[in-house]
């Protein structure tokens, strides 16, 4: 269903609404969801101008300078707000091309944002861990997008939401920022409302807390999202007390609006599909989280035949499933492999989805994430996560793996639990990502001290230095011998040598890989 016209007409006076986001949130980085992390990490040494060419480039435009792609969330308010007010009257655009859509017409502006001030999991971690100073690039980005010319000129009222909207919350924030009201949660119930109050010249409530919406409330999505993203459910019911996404019980979306879904973004240019969940099992499962294996096979089956599919990637997978029917995966697996942009170590393809791992810690587990382990004990947990990672390698899923330091109340008896685990997991596959506990709003942790660097003992290094260690061995064995040479420093310093060399061997990689795409150009 085309949105509206995409020619090259200029509108006199502006639109009456305009969506956007930061320039970082408004690209692809060259189609790898995983380098979006470094948008946490201070680049302000390097210009502006040169990371938005380099490192998170704008994603494509249509003729009329509208983009091609945007954040999901936002082709959700646009959908809803298409509805009400119609198309017509919404620009969606890169914050670049703010001038020619916001004028003296324009009421509102609304912004979707993931991390607007770098105070993410993992951008706050790596952050502290390699001592870089200065602000992270989300917030420079953030604060060149609010202070844009247009907006400061016309003066339409500003409305922020998405998944880092509560890092926002508090009437100086809000004021420095100029934002006039905050939708906090799931935007889909009141978002509608907020942007009629706003377009009225009415009050607005500085923070709109939302409800989890009613499935019919939901729309399709009318024009293709960054990374061809599509969600296949929503929530999820395990009540781990760090997640926000623990909040609501989880509901899958009906098949086919996943797949308009799905095709609307390969149609309109977009090679690769995130199926977006946090986890996969949950499609269409039974009680006490049963996963439903004739669904999930059907779903990835008819995602994979959607033409001009290249790639799909799912979010996340919860690990439990895994080991209650095992036959699952040996069937998506070499769907997944084949979809997959990724390689291991030695240059393999193979698939590659986030899990949570999170700690080896029999009486953490039963302290902040009892559902986790569902349908088993939490006792059972470290075997879980052994027979699951061994069940993804076995079908071609390497998967990357959080964990997180600095729970409250975190022994030392907990940490030896998981460097324990991490010893049994020494021959999977694995990518690491261990994370400090950060208390987001919204979630049962909410007001608990985070985890930072003066908190973090040996035992803690230990584990960043041994995940590290061990990402060097699998994903990058050519650079191994030099992790070697580190190992007899103090565990942070080890620690800092191996992100480092990861570093380098990322670089040289993607250098070596534009060297050979140029070598086939010219053969
Ligand atoms: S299983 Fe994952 S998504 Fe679900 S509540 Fe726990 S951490 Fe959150």
């Amino acid at each position: 269903m085309p949105f509206r016209s995409h020619d090259n007409k200029k509108r006199e006076g502006g639109f009456p609404i305009v969506l956007t986001a930061s320039a970082i949130e408004m690209s692809d980085f060259n189609l790898d969801p995983f380098v979006a992390f470094v948008g946490g990490f201070p680049l302000g040494i390097f210009p502006k101008t040169l990371l938005r060419k380099t490192v998170y480039p704008p994603v494509r435009l249509h003729q009329d300078q509208t983009v091609r792609f945007a954040p999901y969330g936002l082709r959700k308010v646009e959908a809803l707000l298409a509805e009400k007010f119609g198309p017509e009257n919404i620009a969606t655009v890169h914050p670049l091309q703010l001038d020619r859509f916001v004028g003296p017409q324009t009421k509102a502006v609304g912004i979707s944002t993931m991390d607007p001030l770098g105070l993410g999991f993992v951008s706050r971690t790596y952050t502290n861990i390699l001592g870089l100073r200065g602000k992270p690039a989300n917030l420079i980005e953030f604060e060149a997008l609010l202070s844009m010319r247009p907006l400061r000129r016309h003066h339409p009222r500003i409305l922020v939401g998405g998944a880092g909207a509560w890092q926002l919350m508090g009437s100086n924030l809000m004021t420095r920022f100029g934002i006039d009201a905050i939708i906090s949660g799931h935007v889909e119930p009141s978002v509608v409302e907020v942007f009629k109050k706003a377009v009225n010249g009415e009050k607005l409530d500085q923070v709109v807390e939302t409800k989890a919406p009613e499935m019919g409330e939901i729309p399709t999505i009318r024009n293709p999202s960054i990374y061809g993203t599509v969600e296949i459910t929503r929530g999820c019911g395990r009540r781990c007390q760090f997640c926000s996404p623990t909040m609501g019980d989880a509901y899958s979306f009906p098949l086919e609006l996943i797949l308009e879904e799905a095709k609307i973004n390969a149609h309109n240019g977009s090679r690769m599909i995130i199926l977006q969940t946090d986890d996969l099992f949950l499609y269409m499962s039974g009680p006490a989280f049963i996963p439903n294996k004739k669904t999930i096979l059907k779903l990835i089956r008819e995602i994979a035949a959607i033409k001009g599919v290249e790639f799909i990637q799912i979010a996340h997978m919860s690990l439990p499933p895994l080991v209650y029917d095992p036959e699952i995966l040996k069937e998506i697996g070499p769907i997944l492999a084949e979809k997959s942009m990724w390689r291991y170590g030695n240059g393999g393809p193979c698939a590659s989805v986030e899990i949570g791992i999170e700690t080896g810690s029999t009486r953490l587990v039963r302290r902040y994430m009892k559902g986790k382990s569902l349908p088993y004990d939490p006792e059972q947990w470290q075997d879980i996560v052994v027979q699951a990672t061994g069940i993804m390698n076995d079908a071609g899923i390497n998967p990357l793996a959080t964990l997180i330091l600095g729970l409250p109340g975190e022994t030392e008896e907990d940490v030896m639990e998981t460097l324990r685990l991490l010893d049994k997991l020494k021959s999977a596959k694995i990518f690491y990502v261990p994370l400090l506990f950060t208390s987001e709003k919204g979630t049962a942790l909410e007001g608990f001290n985070p985890m930072d660097l003066g908190g973090l003992t040996d035992l803690h290094w230990e584990i960043l230095s041994t995940c590290w260690r061990q990402n060097l061995e699998k994903w990058e064995p050519a650079f191994f011998p030099f992790a070697r040479i580190a190992d007899g420093l103090p565990p942070r310093t080890r620690l800092r040598a191996f992100l480092s060399i990861y570093a380098v061997a990322k670089k040289i990689g993607k250098e070596m890989g534009r060297f050979r795409r140029s070598l086939r150009l010219l053969s």
